[in-house]
């Protein structure tokens, strides 16, 4: 839609019957214009299209009926500040009751003999009667509120949906006209769309169901479009035509995977053929690899690698922390070294005398795989000829950081791992511009992590349980929500929870903590710690989520779990079962809410994390979900990024088709679009890269 236009520009006040107050009530659901008052979709409908007689009414059917008052409303107060008023209604096949409970200015409002029609859910009792029904006197324009199908708005208390329905038909009146089509032509004819006006008249007044359906679609796509385009300018793409490097070494990477002591799962298999097939092309890669925790990524990183070094490049990879970097470094090089390959780690704690001699050897290309965190990206960090970069857990890098490495090399091949399982929608929208490759399968053998959900009669009982792991020799999680308690939220504070373990329960055990608002290099010398056994308990808020290796922590314990997301669960559940030892998770929890139940039911029924995404997206429903509000995604006012997975690939296709004949939408027929991004990303500081 356009804003250059008249009226839709206009505020809310140009409508009549809507003065400053009413409008002060519509900013509150940001809404503050004409047009955005046309494109505040419906909620929900009410079919009460279907007008009964009232013999044929049924017990618990919602229906629409016409009626005329048969006597003068009655009004009874049988307790202080609790008004009923009845009202007898009759057409000439019966007679129903109607009463409404504290709505006293009813009692003068229905008059005697006076024709309505009305809206509820019809109970049988010795009479028909209806409980607060929706009623609208029968008027010359016809019936706005019952008889039809009717649209249920979002709202804030204090706007009635009578008084939103009202506002939006005088806005489709006054204006509706004016909508204007702004997606390019061929754009509606390939996909098959409704243009902008049947489809914003449908979407509030449906004339049939096909209409509706037809109309919800279009203005899903467009949404779905918008978004897509935003997203691609907002990360500017890096020219997708320009020339990638063709890896070779296919014979190398064979042998290599023949010479690996486990043979590869049909997920990694599959992986590495994307892998390779993209390495080889002509085209810079640009590749997610979305696996679960331990399904075994690294190893399909490690023979991209191989691929690069043989072919005669280097390559690098960056994880997001020192513990991490360090992982992949003890796990990674003797298999590399194996191979003939030479790798090096620097972090943040590389000295500065190893530090020279080590750049010295990557700009000679004496090394030929650089490990590390983000150290990577300093300036003095030069490559002789970097062809591969790989990125571990990529929420914790940013786009720009993956385009600083990119530029150390000529185009280097990108590889991006995450172990966050996102949805499959999700992931089309935030990594739009990259493809996505998913190990979905985990290595034979796993045992899979045992997980109950208890409440605090259970207590004890963990308590021996936790007990018993650490006798055998185990290591223990035990995750908290909180640093510091708080009375506002009754979670346990982690803090707290390990002075009393270390000084009561368990004060024959060693107990740490680690938290968020420790310095990074206590947080890691105890982390440290704990990965080499010199500690039993760990305590810790969150700050474990990501990526740590300790095989032998088998029990992971968490506190007040409705509490968490169950993404989040997941990341935590993560961190035990990565040994020999069967491994236990236990979710304390005692909300009796209905989603916090099912949340439980969930971790406990599946370790599966694409379905316990799904489901997370699911419970939480859309426009507010996992991620999108950090990532600046707007809110979504139709689509439903669970349900509209069709259209959002199609959107997808468009918005990639769109850019590749016009990169910044500058030709005039992009015009209107490119408008329309600018508007829907107009809160978001920086859009960039468009016009
Ligand atoms: P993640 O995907 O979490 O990074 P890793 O790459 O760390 O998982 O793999 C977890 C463990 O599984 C490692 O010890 C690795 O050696 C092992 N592994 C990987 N692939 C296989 C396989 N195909 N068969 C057996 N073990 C494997
Ligand atoms: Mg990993």
């Amino acid at each position: 839609m356009n804003k250059s236009h008249n009226l839709l520009g206009k505020p809310l006040q140009y409508l009549k019957g809507v003065g400053d107050v009413k409008a002060a009530l519509f900013q509150r659901l940001g809404i503050f214009t004409i047009e955005d008052v046309i494109t505040h979709y419906p909620r929900d409908y009410e079919d009460r299209s279907r007008l009964k007689k009232i013999i044929q009414l049924e017990d618990a059917q919602k229906v629409s009926f016409e009626g005329v008052i048969a006597s003068k409303p009655v009004e009874s107060r049988p307790r202080r500040g609790f008004v009923i008023t009845r009202v007898s209604i009759v057409d000439e096949t019966g007679l129903i009751n109607a009463i409404w409970f504290n709505q006293p200015y009813l009692k003068n409002y229905f008059k005697k003999g006076e024709k309505y029609i009305f809206y509820g859910t019809i109970t049988r009792k010795r009479t028909f009667e209806v409980l607060n029904p929706v009623y609208e006197k029968i008027s010359e324009s016809g019936p706005v509120n019952t008889c039809r199908i009717v649209p249920i708005y979002p709202s804030t208390g204090r706007l009635t949906q009578n008084a939103i329905r009202a506002v939006i038909r005088s806005a489709l009146e006054y204006a509706g006209d004016e909508l204007i089509e702004f997606l390019p032509e061929w754009i509606c004819k390939e996909y098959n769309l409704v243009d902008s006006q049947f489809a914003i008249h449908n979407i509030h007044y449906p004339d049939s169901d096909n209409a509706f359906q037809r109309a919800r679609e279009r203005l899903v796509f467009e949404e779905l479009l918008l978004l897509q385009l935003g997203l691609i300018s907002l990360k500017s793409l890096p020219e997708t035509d320009q020339p990638g490097i063709k890896f070779g070494a296919g014979k190398q990477v064979r042998e290599f995977i023949q010479r690996l002591p486990f043979e590869l799962t049909k997920a990694q298999t599959r992986v590495v053929a994307q892998i390779e097939q993209d390495m080889e092309s002509g085209r810079v890669m640009n590749r997610l690899i979305q696996g679960d925790v331990g399904s075994g990524k690294t190893i399909v990183a490690v023979i991209a690698l191989v691929k690069a070094v043989k072919s005669g490049y280097q390559g690098a990879f960056m994880a997001p922390t020192e513990i991490l970097a360090d992982q992949h470094y003890h796990s990674v090089k003797p298999m590399l070294e194996r191979f003939g390959i030479r790798t090096a780690l620097l972090t943040g704690s590389t000295s500065v005398k190893d530090a020279k001699g080590l750049l010295k050897d990557v700009s000679e290309g004496n090394v030929d795989v650089l490990i590390g965190t983000h150290a990577l990206l300093e300036e003095k960090v030069v490559f002789m000829k970097l062809g591969l970069v790989i990125t571990d857990e990529q929420h914790r890098f940013g786009v720009r950081q993956r385009a600083i490495i990119s530029q150390k090399g000529e185009n280097p091949d990108i590889l991006v791992m995450t172990a966050t399982p996102i949805p499959r929608t999700l992931a089309l929208i935030l990594y739009g511009d990259l493809d996505i490759s998913i190990i979905d399968e985990l290595p034979p053998g796993r045992k899979k992590v045992e997980t109950y959900a208890v409440d605090e009669h259970m207590r004890e009982r963990i308590n021996k349980f936790i007990r018993k792991h650490v006798t055998q020799g185990r290591q223990v999680y035990i995750v908290c929500p909180l640093v510091e308690e708080s009375d506002a939220v009754e979670a346990k504070s982690a803090t707290e929870l390990a002075d009393e373990l270390a000084n009561k329960t368990f004060s024959d055990l060693r107990v740490g903590l680690i938290h968020g608002k420790m310095k990074s290099s206590e947080k890691e010398s105890t982390m440290l710690d704990f990965v080499r056994g010199e500690m039993d308990i760990l305590v810790s808020t969150t700050v474990i989520e990501v990526g740590v290796n300790v095989p032998n922590a088998a029990l992971m314990v968490v506190e007040n779990a409705e509490r968490f997301g169950l993404a989040q669960l997941h990341q935590l559940r993560g961190r035990v079962g990565r040994g020999e030892h069967q491994s236990y998770c236990i979710l304390f929890s005692d909300s009796k809410s209905q989603v916090a139940r099912e949340r439980m039911k969930v971790m406990e029924q599946t370790t599966d994390g694409f379905v316990i995404s799904e489901k997370d997206l699911e419970l939480r429903g859309p426009g507010d979900f996992f991620g999108t509000r950090q990532h600046g995604i707007p809110d979504m006012k139709i689509a439903n990024l669970y349900k509209d997975m069709d259209v959002l690939k199609q959107a997808q296709e468009a918005a990639l088709k769109l850019i590749e004949n016009d990169r910044g939408l500058k030709l005039p027929q992009n015009q209107m679009l490119c408008q329309a991004i600018k508007e829907k990303f107009s809160k978001m500081a920086n859009v960039i890269s468009l016009n």
